[in-house]
């Protein structure tokens, strides 16, 4: 919790809860408090009239390698963990991936434990997933379109009956508010400060995660089904900072590498620091002992 609220200048408007990124200022009894989902952007010491909000004593852990290792072993995780960060140029440290790939296939690999960083772009995309990952969208020819979907996605026998069901449901996720030039892909601890991060679960490690989220704050992690993974999971972590679930889609399930009894999980890395201490707080803490 790096940031704290002096109890005696605090006016207890309300200001700074209202305008957290994190939703990690609450209320508790007559106090007004920054809880562990605090990720020190001082966002909310700008909205504080009465200069309540200052630098606390303690640090929050944000060592993507750490915060790893953390979470492997909180939630006995037996898969790797995925982390994004979003880039305009090319990072020293990540390969080019040249395509054609699948987005998901890449987090396949890093679940099965192949980490290095990647760089992906619309360019090396496979399929159109790029588009519901704030890519943008790659580059094809209506009849590549038409022949796409009419070879897999619409039609008996395939996803969607026409294309109207298929485009219909994008509504319920939210829109990016700018296109990035790639997104560099690795394993978490490879990945200094990612955007977000995605890891196979159990629905038990889900139940866990949910319980230490909500710990302070009461916020709930929402889950997505009956689109493609990469859009009931990306647009929501990125732009609404909010973790979700999912069970994914027939081909993420594939290229994902999925076992029968796992879920998706995906979390803002902002929200990270504060879920990997949660864990040690909660009931499950001392039933894993
Ligand atoms: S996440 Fe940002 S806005 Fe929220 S309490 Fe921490 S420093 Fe303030
Ligand atoms: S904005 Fe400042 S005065 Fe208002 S509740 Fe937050 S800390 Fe207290």
């Amino acid at each position: 919790m790096p940031l704290v609220i002096d109890g005696e200048l605090c006016a207890r408007c309300g200001s700074c809860i209202g305008n957290c990124p994190n939703r990690a200022i609450v209320r508790q009894s007559d106090r007004v408090v920054i809880t562990g989902m605090c990720c020190d952007c001082g966002v909310c010491v700008r909205y504080c009239s009465v200069g309540a909000i200052a630098m606390g004593p303690v640090k929050a852990e944000r060592d993507s390698a750490k915060l790893c290792s953390q979470l492997k072993e909180k939630l006995r995780l037996t898969r790797g963990i995925a982390a994004m960060k979003f880039c305009d140029s090319t990072p020293e440290d990540a390969a080019v991936e040249e395509g054609p790939q699948f987005w998901c296939a890449i987090c396949g690999d890093i679940f099965d434990g192949q980490g290095s960083p990647l760089l992906f772009t619309a360019s090396a995309s496979m399929c159109g997933g790029c588009a519901n990952m704030g890519l943008g969208a790659k580059r094809v020819t209506r009849e590549e379109f038409d022949a796409a979907l009419e070879a897999s996605v619409v039609g008996e026998g395939n996803l969607y009956a026409t294309r109207e069901p298929m485009t219909k449901n994008r509504d319920a996720f939210p829109q990016f508010s700018r296109i990035h030039r790639g997104m560099v892909i690795g394993s978490l601890e490879h990945i200094s400060r990612p955007d977000m991060v995605l890891f196979p679960a159990t629905p038990e490690q889900l139940t866990i995660v949910s319980t230490a989220f909500a710990f302070e704050t009461g916020e709930i992690v929402t889950g997505y089904a009956g689109k493609s993974t990469c859009l009931m999971t990306i647009p929501a972590m990125l732009e609404a900072n909010r973790p979700v679930f999912t069970a994914a889609d027939h081909g993420g399930r594939m290229f994902m590498r999925l076992k029968a009894q796992e879920l998706l999980i995906g979390f803002p890395f902002s929200l990270l620091p504060g879920l990997a201490a949660n864990l040690d707080k909660t009931v499950y803490a001392h039933h894993a002992e």
